[in-house]
């Protein structure tokens, strides 16, 4: 796929009913080698119309406004030119919610709803303020204020673009959430400085800089290098929040880290030398993937 260029699109098609639209945007993505252009069409359908993904099959014969039928044509040609779904479509699920999503933040992963599930497994009445450190979209933040009951979810990045986006996520679904969210910028636990934590969460940028080449072109091309790379082999950050947390956790408070599968030992070998830790533990993702780490503060 390429990134950029100017997509064919049958225009001279008449694009009367749901089923023209699919038809016309499936034949676009299929000429610029999207492998499962059906799938993609009928999903970009269903996000700018807010309805289920198996609704444009179910509503083939339906009629396309043309208000409808430009705003998945122009996300149909950002996805034929190469961009995420996600990003042409402006929208990524995650666990419940619906978030905005765009070039300024990664796209949420699956692997993170997991690790949303094992830290509010992990909380307790006693979890009062949760910070989420690299917020990005506000994925992990949002979730946990909007299954969880604390008294403040804290949600930090060192990227203003992220904070702006995770704040705005936030305005727009403030009426589902259970906890007051705040953000902050500012590099790991430095804008949460006399803050007393009961759990930090975090799913750093675990990608080495030599890995670059092996990062899928969408991933590679697309989303915020800041999100994905760091230094010292994709440890850097980790490394530096290891270091950081045991002054903002309170005792007996936890570090949740999501980690990259070939580093998940290497993340519990650092924690175990810190110290300030116990009751390490590496934790499975869906596919029995080592992809968490988690350890008490002492
Ligand atoms: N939490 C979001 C999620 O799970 O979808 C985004 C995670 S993304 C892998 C990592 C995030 O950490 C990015 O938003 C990036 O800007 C941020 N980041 C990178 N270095 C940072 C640092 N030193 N301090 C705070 N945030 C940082
Ligand atoms: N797991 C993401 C990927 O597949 C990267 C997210 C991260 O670096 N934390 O690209």
């Amino acid at each position: 796929m390429i990134k950029s260029g100017t997509p064919f699109f049958p225009t001279t098609l008449p694009i009367g009913t749901i089923g023209d639209l699919l038809a016309g945007c499936t034949a676009m993505l299929q000429s610029e080698g999207v492998v499962d252009a059906q799938r993609e069409a009928r999903e970009i359908v269903a996000a700018v119309l807010d309805v289920p993904k198996f609704w444009a099959a179910a509503n083939a014969v339906a009629d396309a406004t043309p208000q409808v039928a430009r705003s998945v044509i122009r996300a149909a040609m950002k996805r034929a030119g190469g961009m995420p779904l996600a990003y042409a479509v402006g929208r990524a699920s995650f666990r419940h919610l619906t978030l905005n999503v765009d070039e300024r933040v990664l796209i949420p992963r699956v692997e993170t709803e997991v690790l949303v599930d094992r830290v509010l497994e992990r909380c307790t009445p006693k979890t009062r303020t949760i910070a989420d450190i690299g917020t990005g979209s506000g994925a992990i933040a949002l979730s946990l204020a909007f299954e969880g009951e604390f008294d403040r979810v804290l949600a930090t990045d060192v990227s203003l673009d992220a904070v702006n986006v995770a704040a705005a996520n936030a305005a727009s679904l403030s009426e589902g959430l259970k906890s007051p969210v705040e953000f902050r910028s500012g590099s790991l636990l430095a804008p949460l400085r006399g803050e007393k934590l009961d759990a930090i969460v975090c799913n750093p940028p675990y990608i080495s800089f030599a890995e670059i080449t092996e990062l899928p072109a969408d991933v590679r091309d697309w989303e915020p290098s800041l999100a994905l790379l760091c230094a010292q082999g994709g440890l850097s950050v980790t490394r530096e929040l290891v270091a950081q947390a045991p002054d903002g956790l309170v005792r007996g408070g936890f570090l949740a880290l999501e980690v990259d599968t070939v580093r998940a030992g290497t993340v519990a070998e650092m924690i175990a030398v810190d110290g300030r830790y116990s009751e390490i533990e590496v934790l499975l993702d869906l596919t029995g993937r080592e992809r968490f780490v988690f350890a008490l503060r002492v």
